[in-house]
């Protein structure tokens, strides 16, 4: 069979199905390059050998009893290890999980395995979810398979580096504040936030329960859409509320012309402090790909998009605050040996089970909510919150899509963000959209005319509108030539540059 990493999900599958290759020869194939690439990338904390064998025999098994396979047949894929998979640990990167193994899977892995995925394992992460680098992970950081000396964003930087390493054909990551699409953009690949409730999060561990959502990440947007296909399939998921149906298929209107159609762009956000050049370069060229289409350029204003960074990092915290106060010692994972009081049990547990940002985030989101600072901090949060929403349902009146940068310049090197707020203020572009709840995607452009790392664009639509943003991806890969993208080290072709 061909290199695996040439190979996108959709050959796979088709593959299998129609006997080129057996699912239990993908996998061997795909475990052989994952150990082999994995030492210098640590994308994984834990790769599953036999279950992934196990489900490839069989998925080859049923083939042969002559069983209609699924879309995703014999199709190699990575989870982050927030998303409980029986089988395996979920660790969210962190001490204090350390040991826990996934006592049921999550719906979202589990809808992949129905499918036909094959499970290699579970992928490395900023501690339970907070940060932009996976540098905070307490199983050491994960390098960026294009220059392994710069991170590879966060905090779903483990599955965006195994699909960009040829690790892993797709990946799943969850979304709180950019954490797919700025991952996928630092490593080249396509990264998908679905709209709010689009897809389940049953068995997903919680960060910020109004702002968390799972999606996918793949070398193509074809493989995005092939996902999404088995993510939201089965209709909606009676064990999450807020997990609704989405009746289409994402592959359909994959390759609709965009011509006559309406692009959005805010100037303001051109004018962004710290918006590098080669980003502010690339970001006109996206534009240029999008009109050469021909897509009608219009300009929006998202007035109150300023306030996006404070209300986030108000309501994430708050909401991290209170979902995570189930580590107690006692329940869940890390439990402080020879204590002589459950407070010190409970104390001690937390000290030493979380590392420091999610200490930080913990503690702010604790004096945020004190009595006295709620309604200084908390209540004007939630109002922006109402205004940044509207600003998007008048912006997506006047448009389609809204195109914007994914993040203001290309990955930055391990050690360099020493300051959290630095790293907060990285995550501009991205918080609006989970704000707002609406779906957006990273897609990548080519390599940074300076930096020669991968630089990508983010494009936006309206709630439920996943599968519009999926067309326009396509329109700029198509341009751009940026599909099947593997990192040059690791057996890739060079990315065109931009
Ligand atoms: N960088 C953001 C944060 O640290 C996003 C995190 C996420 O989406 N999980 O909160």
């Amino acid at each position: 069979m061909p290199n695996i990493d040439q190979l996108s999900a959709r050959a796979i599958a088709d593959g299998v199905r129609n006997g080129v290759w057996s699912a239990t020869e993908v996998a061997q194939a795909q475990l052989d390059a994952t150990v082999a690439r994995d030492q210098g990338v640590n994308a994984f904390l834990e790769i599953t050998y036999d279950l992934a064998l196990k489900t490839a025999a069989e998925t080859d098994r049923l083939r042969a009893a002559g069983a209609k396979l699924g879309p995703l047949a014999g199709v190699p894929v990575a989870f982050k290890d927030n998303l409980n998979m029986v089988g395996s640990h979920t660790t969210c990167g962190s001490r204090m999980l350390q040991y826990f193994d996934s006592p049921y899977t999550a719906t979202c892995v589990q809808r992949l395995i129905d499918a036909g995925a094959t499970p290699l394992g579970k992928t490395n992460m900023d501690e339970f979810a907070f940060g932009s680098s996976t540098e905070s992970s307490h199983f050491g950081p994960t390098h960026n398979p294009w220059e392994t000396n710069h991170v590879p964003g966060g905090s779903s930087g483990g599955s965006a580096a195994a699909v960009a390493a040829g690790e892993a054909t797709v990946a799943l990551g969850s979304d709180t504040g950019g954490s797919i699409r700025q991952p996928a953009s630092f490593c080249g690949v396509v990264g998908l936030k679905p709209t709010y409730g689009a897809v389940s999060r049953y068995g997903v561990v919680a960060f910020g329960s109004s702002l968390d959502q799972v999606g996918p990440m793949a070398r193509s947007v074809e493989d995005v859409a092939l996902v999404m296909n088995a993510l939201t399939g089965a209709g909606k998921d009676p064990r999450d509320t807020t997990s609704q149906d989405v009746p289409v298929d994402f592959l359909e209107h994959l390759e609709d012309p965009i011509e006559g159609r309406r692009v959005g762009v805010v100037p303001a956000m051109m004018e962004a402090e710290g918006l590098s050049p080669e980003m502010r370069h690339a970001m006109y060229e996206a534009r240029c790909a999008l009109e050469d289409q021909g897509a009608e350029l219009v300009e929006v204003d998202l007035p109150s998009l300023a306030a996006a960074i404070s209300a986030y990092y108000v309501i994430g915290p708050c909401e991290a605050f209170s979902n995570l106060a189930r580590f107690d010692g006692v329940r869940y994972g890390y439990q402080e040996p020879g204590c002589a009081t459950l407070a010190e049990q409970t104390s001690l547990s937390r000290a030493h089970g979380f590392g420091a940002e999610a200490k930080r985030r913990q503690l702010l989101g604790a004096y945020l909510l004190a009595s006295g600072v709620y309604d200084e901090y908390y209540m004007p949060a939630l109002e922006a919150r109402t205004l940044i929403t509207e600003d998007y349902r008048a912006a997506f009146e006047q448009c389609d899509v809204l195109l914007m940068p994914v993040v203001p310049r290309t990955a930055f090197w391990h050690g360099e963000m020493s300051n959290p707020t630095d790293m907060y203020l990285s995550d501009l572009f991205t918080i609006s959209s989970n704000i707002a709840g609406n779906g957006s995607i990273s897609v990548p452009l080519g390599l940074g005319r300076d930096t020669k790392m991968p630089i990508s664009a983010q494009l936006q639509a309206a709630p439920f509108r996943d599968r519009t943003l999926l067309t326009f991806a396509r329109a700029l890969e198509r341009a751009r030539g940026t599909a099947g993208w593997v990192a040059p080290a690791f057996g890739g072709r060079e990315g065109r540059l931009s």
